[in-house]
């Protein structure tokens, strides 16, 4: 069985003060490890972070990452760099990264593998946007999002890797994929990875992001193909986090 995963990503929110304060509740009340915590915080708060997570049960990682190993990239930040700083986790390919900064699915693939090489798991993320799911489209974008990245990096690499799907119109909107929604896009991506590596695919985590709260968490979490989430707003509310970590964590299996 997979454990459950859940992943906050507070974006270009908060200050240094805020991010102590969230960062200090969280970690005070995930103490489980039957379930992996993830928390995202901006770059600039990475490493103070870190050090509030003191090696305890809440794992770090980092919103983004720059494709490129090092060198004359003003403004970006290696995964070496995170590495250093005590991310273990990092996003690749967030939806508000590719519609607003241009990340088309190479890139995001080149990203994929700089995270890989430095021993980080990527968290890939994918997802349709509303106009190419009322088309009929999602398996489509969502299979070419993946395809991209298992061309570059090979079906291997998704070994140490979590997927997280995201419908673009469910982030940050308040309108939520229904279980069975969000059940069936989970089932088609393992699906369509199982075609490359069957034990790969059955043993990849395979996250929902997309206005999850902590009063929907638990009946999306216990989709079979939905191995936990990604959390975008609520994640910025410590006793909300806490919850959704709650939610699925009862799901849990140990090990
Ligand atoms: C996200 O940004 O990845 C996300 C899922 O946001 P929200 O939970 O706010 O929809």
């Amino acid at each position: 069985m997979r454990r459950k995963i859940v992943a906050g990503n507070w974006k270009m929110h908060g200050s240094r003060a805020e991010n102590a304060a969230l960062v200090e509740t969280i970690v005070a009340s995930v103490t489980s490890e039957r379930t992996t915590c993830v928390i995202c915080p901006p770059f600039i708060y990475l490493h103070e972070t870190w050090r509030q997570l003191r090696g305890g049960a809440v794992a770090l990682g980092a919103q983004d990452l720059c494709a490129e190993a090092l060198g004359a990239h003003t403004g970006e930040v290696s995964a070496a760099m995170l590495k250093d700083v005590g991310c273990e986790y990092v996003l690749v390919g967030h939806s508000e990264r590719r519609a607003l900064y241009g990340e088309d699915s190479p890139l995001v693939a080149r990203k994929f593998a700089a995270a890989h090489s430095k021993g980080l798991t990527p968290v890939l993320c994918l997802g349709e946007q509303l106009a190419e799911r009322e088309a009929g489209r999602t398996h489509s974008i969502v299979g070419a999002q993946i395809d991209a990245v298992v061309q570059l990096c090979g079906i291997q690499s998704f070994a140490q890797a979590v997927v997280a799907y995201e419908p673009v119109w469910a982030i940050g909107t308040g309108r939520t994929a229904t279980p069975d929604q969000a059940q069936e896009t989970h089932a088609f991506i393992r699906q369509r990875l199982a075609c490359e590596d069957a034990k790969i695919a059955a043993g990849l985590r395979i996250l929902y992001g997309g206005s999850v709260k902590a009063g929907n968490a638990r009946d999306i979490f216990v989709m079979p193909d939905v191995d936990g989430g990604l959390i975008g707003g609520a994640s910025l509310k410590a006793d909300e986090f806490i919850a959704i970590f709650a939610a699925a964590d009862s799901l849990a299996v140990s090990g």
